[in-house]
């Protein structure tokens, strides 16, 4: 029989069950055994649908992060968490969000987060220096492998390889954290011994750094690694995913691991050098179904390249998924109000399993043997090739009649700040928000009551009206200069414009975890877009009409709906952006006509779209660009285009943000205390800036003391004109009664700052 296998299961569960307990207890309003018992139901209820693999993994549900969940096991916790409380989970939440549950008492600085790999999914950085020493705990794992084997199945822990963890983690005082891996490999070894020991004669090495340019040292460390590694009891599955080997392929072939998984659909030809080479003892796990995406796979065609496979490696050959199944939603069977032709076009989690032993199956007993679950997949693939809601000519021919002039502002910035400067008249040092104020659940439960008919739009519209009209005389009191209408008809803000556009369909719970609790419900883009009518003029016009000071209109960008939805497969990446930009264009002219002067269009997730190798960073670098330049463009130089990008550290593509051309960015930088502007001393960008002053992902509040010390590190760097004063990115997470303190402090921060300057401004005159 072939093996089949996952590298991971989504953990939020099929309706969001972990967040909701997650929440509950960070509110003091359940206990921590409660929370507990739901992550046990948890992980039972996805080892029973995973129970036909020939392996489960274990040790892949996390309360919040796996990556934390690694720096636990091995010890590695920064002084500033370490014996806070008795209990090791309020440590760790401690760690991952700033403060323990109940929310009381001190916070501390939460470890910084960023995106792992090319996804939507973020880690919590590890953090080293050259002191750090490590530490087995192995508790979590062994407890939850006993679990697993208590619930049947066969078990394979999944771990984070230990090259791969240092390669995720951070040196704070610039020491090589390559250095680190001779303390961390004795602990990886009594860890893997330990797991033999329990019973798993297999384990997951997770190593996806394998498929990013690594210099010799980093190469010569997996050598190292795998070499004391091999003498351990359990055999060692070494996984790779997000991509091919390319250059480190000799190196995966040749370490002294029991087997290797490849990612098989991004990276589908190098399974047939592998083939060729690897050792004859060796397991080859072939991750064959897309772990990254919706659309059902095509059996047929997967299996005319997997049974030449099949029979020259045998048992040998195992089957999964391409990677971690954190990436997709849980259960298509949720799914009963969607259109029933896209559905059939459609596979999340179980049904990405239940394909695998179709695979499996076919391979074992012959293709006879699911002759109809291979029908009807032939089906569903030729339907949705042939189907008219995919394809709409007139969108091809606006495509085709794009000109490179559409990307271009008429003057250059310092005409348009001029321009722009004579009607804002906005201080030094500006305040504003990047969109969204908190979503209460009074909100939330509006919306809802919408969608389900017990509200008509009469009422919707006036209870939104209310929502916007409260959030305008808030930011007015606190004495912010550039407002919002603070999106409270938003849920999410990709999906709020999908809903709006043809060639978007949306799940009803179709969750993808993002960080932490944080889930989004990515739309699933799969025909040409098109843009019926207009999407956000009506709300900001009415929120302009409630103030004098600007009202900043609120628009997601291209390449950022692009990357947080599914997208389709049957065009490239580059041509559904094009089309996105065409209808956020028009949005950008729909609403400078309406006389909105300040327009945001956020680009949060532009970075996240980077390619994991430089090599092809500047293609997509290039249309991504572009696509923003002809959604922003099209204005008069006296409109003013903000963008906004979340947890991006673009010291890497300066060039490439500065080539978009806004008049503002915002971005995300408190986090990092502004380390991440040391790129502005090496790029001079040429237009003006707002480093993110407050942490939102926190629920601590800044001090005014210690917001004017982050603007002064930034004055440094970035001449004050040209600073702007804003949070790290939307408040939607937040409460009303942080917000307040925290965005009055802001206000007060920006005061000081513009104090200082004028105070200088004056010595310099006397002087
Ligand atoms: N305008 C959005 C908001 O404030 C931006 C969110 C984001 O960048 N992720 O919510
Ligand atoms: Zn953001």
């Amino acid at each position: 029989m072939v093996t089949t296998h996952s590298l991971g299961f989504p953990r939020i569960g099929a309706r969001r069950e972990l967040k909701f307990a997650l929440e509950a207890y960070w509110r003091g309003e359940s206990s921590r055994e409660a929370l507990r018992a739901t992550g046990a139901a948890l992980r039972h209820s996805h080892w029973q649908k995973q129970a036909a693999l020939g392996r489960m993994p274990v040790g892949d549900f996390s309360f919040y992060d796996h990556v934390l969940d690694m720096s636990f096991t091995l010890g590695n916790l920064p002084a500033r968490v370490r014996d806070f409380s008795h209990d090791p989970l309020d440590n760790y939440f401690r760690l991952a969000r700033g403060r323990s549950a109940p929310e009381t008492g001190a916070g501390v600085a939460a470890g910084e987060m960023t995106k792992w790999f090319d996804t939507n999914y973020h880690y919590i950085v590890p953090e080293f220096d050259a002191d750090t020493r490590f530490g087995l705990d192995a508790s979590r794992l062994l407890s939850e492998l006993a679990e697993a084997q208590a619930a049947g199945g066969v078990p394979k822990p999944v771990l984070i390889g230990p090259v791969t963890y240092l390669w995720l983690g951070k040196a704070r005082d610039g020491s090589n954290r390559l250095d680190l891996l001779e303390r961390l490999l004795p602990v990886y070894a009594d860890l893997l011994d330990a797991l033999g020991e329990a019973g798993a004669d297999w384990v997951q090495i997770d190593e996806p750094a394998l498929v990013t340019e690594l210099d010799a040292a980093w190469q010569h460390a997996f050598r190292l690694a795998y070499h004391r590694l091999a003498a351990c009891r359990p055999r060692l599955l070494l996984a790779t995913y997000f991509g091919a080997l390319e250059e480190n392929l000799n190196l995966a072939l040749n370490l002294p691991v029991a087997g290797l998984h490849i990612d098989a659909v991004r990276a589908r030809a190098e399974a047939a050098i592998l083939v060729d080479q690897l050792a004859a003892h060796k397991v080859l796990s072939v991750g064959v179904i897309d772990g990254r995406n919706i659309w059902k796979t095509d059996l047929e065609a997967t299996l005319d390249w997997l049974e030449p496979l099949y029979a020259r490696l045998g048992e040998r050959l195992w089957l999964a998924p391409s990677c971690s199944l954190l990436h997709v939603p849980v259960d298509l069977d949720s799914e009963t109000a969607l259109d029933a032709e896209i559905r059939d076009w459609l596979a999340f989690a179980v049904q990405k399993l239940d394909e695998l032993q179709t695979l499996a199956r076919a391979l074992h007993e012959g293709r006879r043997a699911v002759a109809v679950p291979l029908a009807q997949n032939r089906s569903a693939i030729a339907a949705r090739r042939a189907s008219s809601k995919v394809h709409r000519p007139e969108v091809q021919a606006a495509v085709e009649a794009v000109e490179p002039s559409m990307g271009r502002r008429k003057s250059a910035y310092p005409e348009r700040a001029r321009k722009q400067a004579d009607w804002l008249k906005l201080p030094l040092f500006p305040t504003t928000t990047i969109g969204s104020f908190p979503q209460t659940e009074a909100i939330r439960k509006a919306r809802r009551d919408y969608r389900q008919g017990s509200l008509d739009e009469e009422q919707y519209r006036d209870f939104v009206r209310g929502e916007i009209a409260h959030c305008v005389r808030q930011q007015e009191e606190l004495g912010l200069d550039v407002l919002v209408h603070g999106e409270a008809e938003r849920n999410d803000m990709v999906e709020y414009f999908g809903e709006q556009l043809e060639g978007f369909a949306f799940t009803r719970q179709g969750w993808v975890q993002s960080y932490g609790s944080r889930c989004v419900k990515p739309p699933i883009l799969y025909g040409d877009i098109h843009r019926p009518r207009a999407m956000t003029v009506g709300w900001i016009t009415y929120a302009q009409s409630l103030t004098r000071q600007p009202m900043k209109g609120m628009l997601t960008g291209p390449v950022t709906m692009l990357n947080w939805s599914f997208v389709r497969d049957d065009q490239p990446r580059a041509a559904t952006c094009r089309q996105l930009a065409l209808a956020v264009r028009e949005e950008v002219l729909d609403l400078e006509r309406a006389g909105i002067r300040v327009i945001q269009i956020d680009e949060a997730a532009l970075r996240e779209g980077l390619p994991l190798r430089r090599s092809q960073w500047p293609e997509y670098l290039g249309w991504a660009v572009e696509a923003f330049r002809i959604a922003a463009n099209g204005v008069a130089d006296d409109t003013q285009i903000h963008t906004h990008m979340c947890y991006s550290e673009f010291n890497d593509i300066m060039p490439a943000i500065a080539a978009m051309d806004a008049d503002v960015i915002t971005i995300e930088t408190s986090r990092s205390n502004m380390e991440l502007l040391d790129v502005f001393e090496d790029f001079a960008y040429p237009n003006a800036i707002g480093p993110g002053v407050y942490d939102i992902h926190s629920p601590n509040i800044p001090t005014v003391e210690e917001m004017a010390a982050l603007l002064e590190k930034a004055a440094e760097r970035i001449p004050a004109e040209r600073l702007w004063v804003n949070p790290d990115c939307g408040l939607k997470t937040r409460r009303w009664k942080e917000v307040i303190p925290a965005l009055a402090n802001m206000v007060e921060s920006a005061r000081i700052m513009r104090a200082r300057s004028a105070a200088e401004q004056e010595r310099r005159m006397e002087g």
